[in-house]
């Protein structure tokens, strides 16, 4: 298995007042044994691939699009984000699917985009919580892993995060028996099995090492608490 990863997902938060916590969580971690990875807005992205130059520390996007260039007011490439200094790109996070009404098939579009430009991509899936209360768990997420990953996805290029909706932002976890049973699912069902599976979901320092012992977790994709340098750093210790 590769090291593990602890990514940050700032969402739209972050100013250049918040450098700041990019600083101390550096000097925080200053030769992690791990993958530590912050997607911040994508205003943030090249004043902080100037601040973490010659530091371990890896930058990411929240999103691209399927194409490289053209007539997309609004939108960025992964080829941009590539310039700007990201070596990742989330798609196919659930906020996206809810608010941008984001298919399978196009996080899957733009997975290829993301491959094509030499990014990481971090492909998304997990469960409403009318979805498992109807007992379809497994069936979404391995809907949404099937849908949405290239064929040609390895290791190299793809990441998978199990992100409960119904988790999110929420203080909520799911027991770590059902994080257990979804990623055990997952392991079996990657194109590639040393695909990294990351844990996200109201990931705390108090219940990330509880997280991480499970067998097929290798890290967590962590929102509100990336956003402390504190917090960040003390879920990173839990790797
Ligand atoms: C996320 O949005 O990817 C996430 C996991 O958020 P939080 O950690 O705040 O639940």
């Amino acid at each position: 298995m590769p090291c593990k990863l602890a990514a940050g997902n700032w969402k739209m938060n972050g100013l250049r007042a918040d450098l700041e916590e990019l600083r101390a969580l550096i000097a925080a971690q200053p030769e992690p044994d791990c993958g530590v990875l912050i997607c911040p807005p994508a205003t943030l992205l090249a004043p902080m691939a100037a601040i973490a130059d010659g530091s371990r520390l890896l930058l990411g996007g929240q999103d691209c699009h399927t194409g490289q260039s053209g007539a997309h007011t609004g939108d960025i490439s992964a080829a941009m984000l590539a310039d700007a200094g990201a070596r990742h790109v989330i798609l196919g996070h659930s906020e996206r699917r809810a608010d941008h009404g984001e298919s399978s098939d196009l996080v899957a579009a733009k997975a290829r985009a993301a491959h094509d430009a030499g990014l990481t991509a971090i492909i998304c899936v997990g469960e409403t919580e009318a979805e498992r209360d109807a007992g379809r768990t497994l069936d979404v997420v391995l809907g949404q892993l099937r849908d949405s990953t290239p064929k040609a996805a390895t290791a190299a290029n793809t990441v998978i995060a199990y992100e409960p909706v119904w988790a999110i932002g929420t203080g909520r976890t799911p027991t770590l028996a059902q994080i257990a049973e979804v990623h055990d699912a997952l392991r079996a069902a990657v194109p590639d099995a040393e695909i990294s599976l990351l844990y996200g979901g109201s990931v705390k320092p108090g219940n990330a090492a509880d997280i991480f012992a499970l067998a097929n977790v290798d890290g967590a994709l962590v929102g509100g608490a990336s956003l402390k340098a504190a917090d960040f750093s003390a879920i990173i210790a839990a790797l």
